[in-house]
């Protein structure tokens, strides 16, 4: 077991405490660094693995990244896609709706595509869920090039 940051060898204490909170193989140091950006932000813990599972894929993710007004949860900057983890969406009211929509339509505006994933399907469907995402990237790449 080693750390998907720096590749060191994890103790059996630092696996366990990352694991049982975020669910992710980290170092303490990095899953300090990881934990401070999550308070920061609010980022949830399914979209630290989703994003080290698109990382692993070749993706290029960033994480919490900052778009200037807020903070999204994965960003795939190549193709300007914005990830967000829905944690709230089964039981999300109309004015939490309405409110995701134009955000939504603001981004595609501004030449970005958002996509929202109900953090169940990472904790459920996680090849799936990154697969799709991949082809979508896919996707949107052959978009640019036609551009
Ligand atoms: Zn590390």
């Amino acid at each position: 077991m080693t750390c998907l940051e720096c590749k060191n060898v994890l103790t059996y204490i630092d696996h366990k405490s990352a694991m049982a909170t975020l669910g992710v193989e980290l170092c303490a140091r990095h899953k300090a660094l990881i934990d401070k950006l999550t308070k920061k932000y609010g980022t949830p813990k399914e979209a630290i693995q989703l994003y080290y599972g698109l990382k692993k894929a070749g993706a290029n993710p960033t994480l919490a990244w900052w778009d200037g007004k807020k903070s999204i949860d994965i960003a795939i900057s190549r193709v300007k896609l914005n990830i967000e983890i829905d944690t709230e969406y089964l039981m999300i009211t109309e004015d939490r709706a309405i409110e995701h929509l134009e955000e939504t339509m603001h981004s595609f505006k501004n030449g970005f595509t958002t996509i929202r994933i109900p953090h169940d399907l990472v904790t459920y469907y996680f090849n799936e869920t990154v697969s799709n995402i991949l082809g979508i990237i896919e996707g949107l790449k052959t978009n640019i090039r036609l551009i």
